[in-house]
């Protein structure tokens, strides 16, 4: 399998290659060159595998560089029972007839980041040791992606992690979970600023062409393609899941089969980057008969007007809301690109041309593509609010118990919403609750349990960040004299 940009100008590349570039040299986002295909008797052999057995069939059909016995390695220590508390890695719980929650929090930030990033965190070692190589990973987090990449690399040789988290302004869990590593290779650095304050900092850091190479800056953010292929694995895995208990001929179902409201599986994704929901798209290219793949926003809801209208205008600094679900709080969903660029086809001079038009003005009409999003790609969208959220964690836990955290609600409520849609939906549950504990007793109250012992043993953990103004110079400084020396 090789690797182009979405721009076109990028010499094919490797799996290896990609995961430790990020991005692609022309500025654009590395893809596959083609999406492979699973056959529904290649898919029904994989459905006896556990979650690392199926990983490791999934994900060797794109990092195909890497030799079999050395992913299956990987894998097995990414996906191993002392990292996701789950035995099954990611469990199915069933809300109703209609509703399935997909558990993807099991991991050791309790967030879905986990899945993707405990891969990286054993993929990235390996590359950058079989190269010679060393990388200094910089970040910057709302909560968590850097609580998620910081338990992924934390003792890892050849990586160390500069996370950059604004000051007083994660929940405490997140702050927990991030500030008390002690490891040597990982340095929390508080912003005194707001989250794009220290994504302006990366920013200046990486357009800084020769210290960026003087001291090997990489980046584990959603555009890195090694996230989106780990991510692909649990949507065949739900599906799985979610059609054991049908015959062979419902799981074929068509749109002739008169089994539909049985049969059809669709998948609601809490979306912010577009890089998770991205993952199922291309599950679904890949031939996994999702019937929808239903994108949930909050009030951040530039995907959401991009997929019903076909005009795509990402958000200024200023008119991009802090919501209850931050961490879908996006200005631009930076991994739309790469299903831009297939509308076009191989048409990439048009892409580039239209891609490049949304930059000077702002904003992109794409509205002959509409009828495709639906008939083509199966995608609908919706978005919720904070009222929305309060409202459906407050009824799904007095209808069954359940509690779920505040982006997980965006997915449920678009979910109940979309009567529409036929046959049954599976919602991503992209967090657990107690990392967003203020939203959750601003939804039950008293009702609200109190915290697990582990949670409130991780809360009581001496923390420990190094304190910076808003300065590159003075961020420069830090690495200088923190990152070992690129080789
Ligand atoms: C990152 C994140 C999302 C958004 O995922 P994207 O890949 O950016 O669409 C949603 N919910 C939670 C809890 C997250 O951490």
């Amino acid at each position: 399998m090789k690797y182009v940009s979405t721009r076109g100008q990028m010499a094919p590349a490797s799996f290896s290659d990609v995961l430790l570039d990020g991005l692609a040299s022309d500025g654009g986002l590395v893809v596959p060159a083609e999406i492979p295909t699973i056959s529904a008797e290649q898919r029904e052999s994989w459905r006896e595998l556990s979650y690392p057995d199926l990983a490791i069939e999934i994900v060797s059909l794109y990092a195909t560089d890497i030799p079999r016995e050395d992913l299956e390695k990987i894998i097995r220590a990414a996906y191993s029972a002392e990292r996701f508390a789950a035995p099954e890695t990611v469990p199915l719980t069933k809300l109703d007839a209609r509703i399935t929650l997909v558990g993807l929090s099991e991991g050791p930030t309790m967030a879905f980041k986990d899945l993707a990033m405990q891969f990286l965190g054993e993929v990235m070692p390996y590359v950058l040791q079989k190269r010679d190589r060393t990388l200094n990973i910089l970040g910057a987090t709302s909560g968590d992606t850097g609580s998620a990449a910081e338990h992924a690399f934390r003792g890892k040789p050849n990586i160390s992690v500069f996370m950059l988290s604004p000051q007083g302004r994660m929940s405490a869990v997140q702050r927990a979970q991030m500030y008390s590593l002690d490891d040597e290779n990982i340095h929390n650095i508080a912003i005194d600023g707001n989250f794009d304050d220290c994504q302006n900092l990366v920013k200046v850091i990486n357009n800084d062409a020769e210290f960026k190479a003087k001291h090997a800056i990489g980046a584990v953010n959603s555009i890195n393609f090694g996230r989106i292929c780990a991510q692909i694995v649990y949507y065949f895995w739900a599906w799985l899941r979610a059609t054991d208990a049908l015959t062979p001929e419902q799981r074929e179902a068509t749109v002739t089969t008169a089994e539909r409201e049985t049969s059809l599986i669709s998948i609601a994704v809490p979306s912010g980057n577009f890089g998770n929901i991205f993952a199922g798209h291309l599950a679904r290219q890949m031939g996994l008969p999702i019937h929808r793949l239903i994108l949930a926003t909050n009030e951040n809801n530039v995907l959401d007007e991009f997929f019903r209208t076909g005009i795509y205008t990402p958000r200024t600094r200023e008119n991009t809301l802090v919501t209850s679900s931050p961490s879908m709080d996006i200005s631009k969903a930076s991994n739309l690109e790469r299903f831009v660029r297939e509308l076009f086809g191989e048409d990439v001079d048009a892409f580039v041309e239209s891609w490049t038009q949304l930059d000077s003005e702002g904003t992109l009409n794409l509205t002959a593509f509409l009828p495709r999003f639906i008939e083509e790609f199966g995608i609908i969208t919706d978005s919720s609010t904070h009222e929305d959220r309060i409202e459906t964690i407050r009824s799904e836990f007095e209808a069954t118990g359940v509690i779920v955290d505040p982006h997980t609600a965006d997915g449920l409520t678009v979910a109940r919403r979309l009567n529409e849609v036929e046959g049954r939906i599976l919602v991503l549950e992209t967090a657990k609750p107690e990392k967003f504990g203020e939203t959750i007793e601003e939804a039950l109250g008293d009702e609200t349990p109190a915290p697990s012992p582990e949670l409130q043993a991780l809360l009581a953990l001496p923390q420990h960040t190094v304190e910076m103004t808003n300065s590159a110079d003075e961020l420069r400084d830090y690495i200088v004299e923190h990152a070992p020396a690129a080789k």
